[in-house]
């Protein structure tokens, strides 16, 4: 199917719209819609917004796919990428060898993660992505448990509607019905529950503390379940992100790290999203006051300037690993990867040197939750939470009782196109709106981004009139 130029159309926009849709099998995606409408060409961008071939502007509300931290347009990340290409492009790290900007990246990281109860994470595994760094973790999961002589916990539990990547293991640990539905997924030995979302799975008149403690012991009656001596572990992310900027109450992380440290069962903080400043901190799991034994990085620790994920490890894990494990048969080509290990040292650089987390924490992350809660005023507006630089809100059909719009009318959908046609990029999970913007944005930018959000609900509004 190809798609009709219309005269409007510039024609970069034309030629490449028609490439598309002829040869590029996109990522969530669906080709009929696409080649009826054409892909929006994203050609530059900076600070906060991007501008598409046809010469529009846009305020990046999502950082792209919650990655661009640092914001765009950062010469020194495209000059550190130049300087490692001239000096090593590539070099790999199995067999033996390293490389300085992945040393000095591991040994970075290690030092800039908070130790948990009293231990570092020593050691860092290296990958490209979020997905490959959860595949990773699987893996460890299952070699450490085999180690410890106790090769049956094999079971990781994660929660419904979580995201963890896009490979069989990502897209297994991650909880997406409409994932799992194509090509018989999850795979065995993980199991789900269901994720703390207060103002959807409350009962009438529950405080959010007794639902957090409530949702935290649904974890508790999965490892009875499965049986305690089979499971492994325990994948979350501290603020579940795609799957709708779901904000636990405050109960629920202390009782969910009581339940893992009674069964003796490893902690996955999945901080892919979470990470490197989103919430106000360097990781989530200082946010929440959590002991994770792995933590899941990617997209911020680049700004996604770069493809780079990778497993922190703690050290009671990464003692018995490289103590009793021999070799570890699992590597990726572009495990610590210089040029891309050389732009995420630079990027923390400027987090670190613009102390971007602690802007968000103490002043734009504050003012962002005051200013996206007003949003809750609207008449289509059920809820509208944040957390440091996440925020969600609720689009429902009866606020006093929560009750939801019929799917069918896909009125996420009908609301997130307003935001786009408007110039606003913000993402609809269901009927679910949510944000992330790059943290560099300012007191003004968030003003802009509000009013934005606003037009898009009274315009959805009016279509339901
Ligand atoms: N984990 C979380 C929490 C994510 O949000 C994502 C991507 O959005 C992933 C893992 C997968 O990362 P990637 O797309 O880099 O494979």
């Amino acid at each position: 199917m190809t798609n009709k130029p219309t005269p409007s159309r510039q024609p970069l926009t034309v030629e490449l719209q028609a490439l598309d849709s002829a040869h590029f099998l996109h990522p969530f995606t669906d080709h009929q819609g696409l080649a009826a409408k054409g892909a929006r060409i994203i050609t530059r961008a900076d600070g906060v917004h991007v501008w598409d071939s046809e010469g529009h502007q846009i305020l990046d509300a999502m950082s792209g796919l919650w990655c661009v931290n640092a914001g765009y347009g950062r010469r020194e990340l495209a000059e550190a990428a130049y300087r490692q290409m001239l000096e090593l492009p590539y070099y790999n790290s199995f067999f033996q060898t390293t490389t300085e900007p992945a040393v000095r990246l591991a040994a970075r990281l290690s030092e800039l993660a908070p130790p948990v109860g009293g231990r570092r994470f020593s050691h860092v595994f290296f990958s490209s992505s979020g997905s490959e760094s959860n595949d990773t973790n699987v893996r460890l999961v299952r070699r450490y448990w085999d180690l410890m002589g106790q090769p049956r916990r094999k079971v990781i539990i994660s929660r419904i509607n979580a995201y963890h990547g896009s490979t069989m293991a990502g897209a297994s640990l991650g909880g997406m019905s409409g994932m799992h539905a194509q090509g018989d997924l999850p795979l065995p030995d993980i199991t789900h529950i269901q994720q703390p979302y207060w103002y959807g799975l409350s009962q009438p008149g529950e405080s959010r503390d007794d639902f957090g403690l409530r949702a935290a012991r649904w974890l508790e009656d999965k490892i009875l379940e499965v049986g305690p001596e089979r499971v492994g572990a325990f994948i979350a992310e501290p603020v579940q992100g795609a799957g709708g900027v779901i904000i636990p109450p405050d109960s629920y992380w202390p009782e969910v790290q009581r339940i893992v440290d009674q069964y003796g069962i490893l902690l996955i903080a999945d901080e892919v999203i979470c990470g490197f400043g989103r919430l106000g901190h360097w990781f989530g799991y200082e946010k929440f006051g959590i002991r994770p034994d792995l933590v899941t990085f990617a997209k911020g620790v680049t700004s996604g300037y770069q493809p780079l994920g990778g497993t922190l490890i703690n050290e009671r894990i990464a003692q018995v690993m490289v103590e009793k494990g021999g070799e570890f048969t699992h590597g990726y080509t572009y495990s610590g990867h210089p040029v891309a290990c050389a732009v995420a040292l630079a990027n923390l650089d400027i987090l670190e040197r613009e102390d971007l987390p602690g802007r968000v924490r103490n002043d734009t992350g504050p003012y962002l939750a005051q200013r996206f809660g007003e949003l809750a005023e609207h008449p289509l507006v059920g809820i509208a939470e944040s957390c440091g630089f996440v925020a969600g809100l609720a689009l429902v059909q009866d606020k006093a009782s929560r009750k939801p719009f019929a799917p069918e009318l896909g009125v996420g959908m009908l609301c997130r196109n307003h935001c786009f046609n408007n110039g606003l990029v913000m993402r609809a999970v269901g009927d679910r709106m949510i944000v992330a913007p790059p943290l560099i944005m300012d007191r003004e930018q968030i003003d802009q981004m509000i009013a934005l959000i606003r037009l898009a609900l009274d315009r959805t509004l009016a279509d339901l009139r």
